[in-house]
Formats: C-alpha cells, structure tokens, sequence
C-alpha cells in the first residue's frame, strides 16, 4: 500500500543571540525559499538575552511578515534552551531547526521537508566539512566527539543541530524533564525513523561567532556528563588500580620486613602519598561535579524565562512544567 503523502505547517526554529545583522537576511531568505517551494511556514526566532538590538529587528520583521513569531528571554540561558523554547513554542505538523547567521544553508530545509512528506519522521543534517574554523578548534571539536560517540552510542562525528523532526519526536523531546538536554545528542537518542541530509557549513551572513573557548569547554564537560556516567567508573577503575598496586607494593614491604631488612626510602612514602592524594582529590572532584549536576537538576527551575513575544498569540512565560 502506498502511504498517502504528508503535509502540513513547517515551523522553522532559530535560537538567536547578538545576530541584529542576521535576522532579517535569515527571515528574507527562509520565507523566500519556502514560498517557491509552496510549503506552508511558521518562523519561530528565540532571542536568548541578546545585549544588541535582535529583538527590536525579530519584532520589526514580525511586523512586516505574519508568519514570524518572536520569544524573548529575560536573560541569556544558552542555545540549547533557545532551542528547546522555539520547539515548545512551535505549531506545526513537524520542526526545523537552524542557526539564524545561516550557517546551515537554508536549501536543504526542502529536502528535509520532502523526506518528512514521504513518512521519515527525523530529518539529521550532516556536516560534510566543518567551515572554516581554527585547527585547534576543530582538534578539540573532534576530540569531544569521540568521547560522546563513546557514550551516547551513537556515531556524533558529524552531528549538528540542523534538523527537521516530526511532531511526534518535538512533543517527547519537549516533555523531556532534565536541564541539561543536549540538543543534537538527544534527537537521535529519542530514535523513530531517520534519514540524513548532507550539508556543508556556510560562512556566515553577519556578525561573529558567539564562542568562546570557556564557552566550548564548559559546553563539553556539561554534555559529557549528560550523556556519561564513565568518568564515574574511572573512580572506581583508579580505586581498583591503586588497590593493585598497594597489594604488590605491599607485600614486597613485608617480605623485606620479614627478612630483618626494613624498607629504606623516603622518598617513595612521599611520592606514594602524593600519588595517592591526587588521585584521590581528582576522584572526589569527579563526584562533586557529578552531585552539583544532580543539585541543577533537583532544583528543578525552569530552563528558561520568557519575557515577552511577538508576532503570536502565545501566553507561556515560563517553560512548561508537567
Ligand atoms: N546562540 C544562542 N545562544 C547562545 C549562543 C549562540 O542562541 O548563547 C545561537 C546563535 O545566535 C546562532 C547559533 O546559536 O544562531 C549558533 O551560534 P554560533 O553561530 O555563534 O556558533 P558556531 O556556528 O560558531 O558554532
Ligand atoms: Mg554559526
């Protein structure tokens, strides 16, 4: 039996921070394409606490275009909140999300829109090349993703945000209670049928990048433990090794000891306790890290707060709970 083809409202979401150059270009360019292609559209633009004039340019645009809604934060909580609002926020029959200085080119949202039409209910756009980026940057980008590979099980290699997912996947993503969602890495872990459209990373329209490398490394290590309990099993992996070691080291003392030759050596009493220290602090750090995430999560305050919207008729100022 062949499945009648899908239709329905796109709403394409775009986290925006300090992008005042971007949003018209982005708004211009996605309706222009959307209209050719004769899908019907909602843009969703979040801007997340912007120090610049984004908002004052989301809610110009709002004006001039019927279909451009607008979500303001009260203050800076990060992309993958921003994401996550433009989702819950979101009407249609299935989501896009991209970055607003299109960097993700605009043209594969039809591609996407076509596989969603023909029954694949995840759309993941796939990163041929990286742009143009620092090479040491791209080394750390390649290393973090190595570890998340590792712990998600699945391949994030080439992993973006730039992804169409159908209503079913939006509403269990959104449902979802835990603070540090991470976005890319959640998407494939919900499952449902997938198909991956290849992109390459464009330059981008205006402005700069909004990362800084304690930005990148925070982002990192929040992701990892996310997704990761391993640094935990390190603890006890070090603990067993030591263990090993105080075993061998041990028993060669007490045969010295035994043979009327006590070990002589300062120096290793302080090197082992040294050893032992660090290993020791390094270990209850892991854990502390570990707790601090749980606290975040126990708080449960919202992921974000909305102050204001335009271009809608929507009413949540703060993020849905239950
Ligand atoms: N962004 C955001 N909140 C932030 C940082 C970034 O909403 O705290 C948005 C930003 O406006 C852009 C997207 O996330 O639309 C990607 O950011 P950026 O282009 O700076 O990252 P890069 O492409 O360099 O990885
Ligand atoms: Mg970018």
């Amino acid at each position: 039996m062949i499945e009648p083809t899908r239709t329905g409202l796109l709403s394409v979401v775009l986290p925006a921070y300090n992008e005042e150059a971007s949003i018209s270009i982005a708004a211009s360019t996605i309706h222009q394409i959307l209209i050719q292609a004769d899908i019907a559209h909602e843009l969703l633009f979040v801007n997340d606490g912007s120090k610049d004039g984004t908002w004052r340019e989301i809610q110009s645009v709002s004006q001039t275009l019927p279909m451009v809604h607008g979500i303001c934060f009260s203050r800076n909580f990060g992309k993958e909140a921003a994401i996550f609002a433009g989702l819950a926020h979101a009407n249609g029959a299935c989501c896009v999300v991209l970055d607003c200085d299109l960097q993700h080119p605009p043209e594969k949202i039809v591609e996407m829109y076509r596989l969603w039409q023909s029954g694949v209910q995840v759309v993941e756009g796939v990163k041929i090349s990286r742009g143009k980026e620092h090479a040491l940057h791209t080394l750390a980008a390649k290393t973090f993703y190595r570890f998340m590979s590792g712990a998600t099980g699945i391949d994030m290699s080439r992993a973006s945000d730039f992804k169409l997912l159908d209503r079913r996947a939006v509403d269990v993503l959104v449902a979802m209670r835990e603070k540090n969602a991470f976005f890319r890495a959640l998407s494939s872990w919900i499952g449902f049928s997938t198909a991956q459209v290849e992109f390459e990373v464009q330059p981008r329209v205006a402005g700069v990048s909004k990362w800084s490398l304690k930005s990148l490394v925070r982002y990192a290590f929040t992701n990892l433990s996310a997704f990761s309990t391993a640094p935990l099993q390190l603890v006890t992996f070090l603990g067993l090794l030591v263990f090993l070691c105080s075993l061998v080291l041990g028993s060669w003392c007490l045969w010295q000891k035994l043979n009327g030759q006590a070990l002589e050596g300062f120096t290793t009493v302080i090197l082992l306790i040294l050893l032992i220290g660090s290993a020791l602090m390094i270990c209850l750090g892991i854990i502390g890290y570990y707790i601090a995430k749980i606290y975040e999560e126990i708080k449960d305050r919202p992921r974000y707060i909305v102050a204001q919207q335009c271009g809608g008729t929507h009413d949540t100022t703060v993020e849905k709970t239950s």
